[in-house]
């Protein structure tokens, strides 16, 4: 068989399936090739409101009305009851000693509890990979796009037109190649693009499954308050000294779980279990459903990301950890950019590219940065928390900038792009990597905050414990340069009208 298109996807994950599905709208001829089949486990699974937030605008920019409902819990539920998904309602970090049994903690010292939404319908949502990617695969297909499954590239070769692609059973002649194929995938392989050292994190792997029989936290642990949000609907960290274990909970049953080690952590789970006796308890009934998945090297960065006639989208580009849930925003904004150059450019210029890559590039070199100084301070928990307001702060404020159409304001992922944030929480990440520690470092992290401050972040007596409040929106708007009626408008739209 021999096929012709404008632009050839390897991978149909969910961002060359979603890639697809708008190079469709746009008009290009799509040939989308997957070596496994779908359903088929991907991990991969927690979205935050950026992400979500992403997702709308790729939705609404490119005509994608069944995409979407994908972007918040209720709609979600409403309009694709049968596609898995977990409530996302936040992200809850709790700290744990070797040895020791969780204590009652009115002072929340061992516990950062961030919500990211004001009630479940405009809740973000954990990603059940088999049903999500399957479900986008398909309607790339509906869109047109070509999907070979089962279908293994064993030779490129550039031509005149653009690339060559060959498997056992089918040629596929394309004028532009975009690899989606995950970390270490076909393109940086074939093409050799060479891997770009860590210069902040250190070796890290990664032990995951999913589960079923996952007891709730606040089930073992009730009366602990009342938090902003249910602890468990949320992305549930567990964190300890040589690293961290996620928990996300799947309205299905299952449950994905895991930890992102340190390198001299032995990755032996019911071991690690057994050092950290409260999340024992909850795995007690536990069972895996999947065999377990050892990556030795969990964090990846390609030396390059683009060429003449190809470039890897972020996924490929690198993987960094999945401590704040990076991958999909990270991806997303890649898409986001890919598309505009089709747009642009018919086939994306040279010059589109390179400015793709060097924003591919600085956005995991910052999320790189900070992930590796929260790896550093996880036996410094009160710093640890602190210094992950940074990320919540960035969120925020580039959302409710985003959401205002002020998306100047808040330039690159974690704001890396912004002329005082950018470098300020850089120089703090360094230093932090350099070995300060104390209050000087932490007033450093409140003043780098303080002017992008939209969810109360700053505010101590609530002890670490940040519900999502609409006073505080309003509070900020003069970092956001908006009116009173422009923030109220805001929260109408995005369904927040319940918390005001
Ligand atoms: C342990 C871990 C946990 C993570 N958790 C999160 C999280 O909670 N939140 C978050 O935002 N991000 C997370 N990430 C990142 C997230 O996994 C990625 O951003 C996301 O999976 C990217 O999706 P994708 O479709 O690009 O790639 P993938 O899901 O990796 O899909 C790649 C596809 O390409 C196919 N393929 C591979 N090689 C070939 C080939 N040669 N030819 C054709 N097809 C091929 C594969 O079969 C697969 O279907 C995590 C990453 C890891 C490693």
């Amino acid at each position: 068989m021999r096929l012709k298109a404008d632009v050839a996807i390897l991978g149909s994950g969910f961002s060359g399936s979603l890639l697809a599905l708008v190079l469709r709208r746009l008009g290009r001829s799509v040939v989308l090739i997957e070596r496994g089949r779908h359903p088929r486990f991907a991990i991969g699974e927690s979205s935050t409101p950026l992400a979500n937030l992403l997702l709308e605008e790729l939705a609404d920019r490119y005509d994608l009305p069944r995409i979407r409902p994908l972007s918040k819990w209720g709609t979600w539920r409403a309009a694709y009851p049968e596609l898995g998904v977990g409530l996302k309602r936040g992200f809850s970090f709790l700290r744990h000693g070797d040895g020791e049994p969780w204590r009652p903690d009115p002072e929340h010292a061992r516990q950062l509890l961030v919500a990211a939404s004001p009630h479940d319908a405009i809740g973000d949502t954990h990603w059940y990979r088999p049903d999500v990617d399957q479900f986008l695969a398909n309607e790339a297909v509906s869109a047109g796009a070509t999907h070979l499954e089962g279908t293994e590239i064993t030779d490129l070769e550039w031509t005149p037109g653009g690339a060559r692609l060959t498997a056992a059973a089918v040629t596929v002649d394309a004028a532009f190649v975009v690899d989606a194929t995950g970390p270490r995938g076909f393109l940086h392989r074939r093409l050799g693009l060479g891997e770009r050292a860590f210069r902040w994190l250190p070796p890290t792997q990664a032990l995951y499954a999913h589960f079923e029989g996952v007891e709730r936290w606040d089930a073992l642990v009730p009366g602990d308050g009342a938090p902003p949000y249910p602890v468990d609907d949320a992305a549930l960290h567990h964190v300890f000294d040589g690293g961290w274990i996620w928990v996300l909970r799947f309205a299905n049953g299952l449950t994905s779980a895991g930890a992102g080690l340190k390198a001299d952590t032995p990755a032996d789970w019911a071991g690690l279990l057994r050092s950290l006796p409260a999340v024992e308890a909850q795995f007690a009934t536990a069972k895996a459903v999947t065999p377990f998945v050892h990556s030795p090297r969990l964090a990846f960065r390609s030396a390059h990301v683009h060429g003449d006639r190809f470039a890897l989208l972020p996924s490929a580009a690198g993987v960094i950890d999945p401590l704040l849930s990076t991958g999909f925003p990270l991806t997303l904004l890649g898409i986001q950019r890919l598309a505009a150059a089709f747009e642009k450019d018919g086939t994306p210029s040279a010059e589109s590219l390179a400015a793709y890559a060097d924003d591919t590039q600085a956005e995991l070199d910052a999320t790189e940065r900070l992930v590796a100084a929260l790896y550093a301070t996880m036996g410094h928990f009160a710093l640890f928390k602190r210094l992950s307001l940074l990320y919540f702060a960035a969120a925020s404020f580039s959302e409710a900038a985003r959401r205002l159409g002020r998306p100047a304001l808040a330039p690159g992922f974690l704001l890396c792009r912004h002329a005082s944030f950018g470098p300020d929480s850089a120089a703090i990440a360094e230093a932090i990597l350099d070995g300060e520690r104390g209050a000087r470092i932490e007033a450093r992290i409140d003043r780098a905050i303080a002017p992008f401050d939209v969810a109360g972040l700053g505010d101590r007596s609530r002890r670490d414990w940040y519900p999502v409040r609409a006073d505080d929106l309003l509070a900020a708007r003069e970092r956001l340069g908006a009116s009173e009626p422009e923030l109220h408008g805001l929260l109408e739209r995005c369904g927040f009208s319940a918390a005001v």
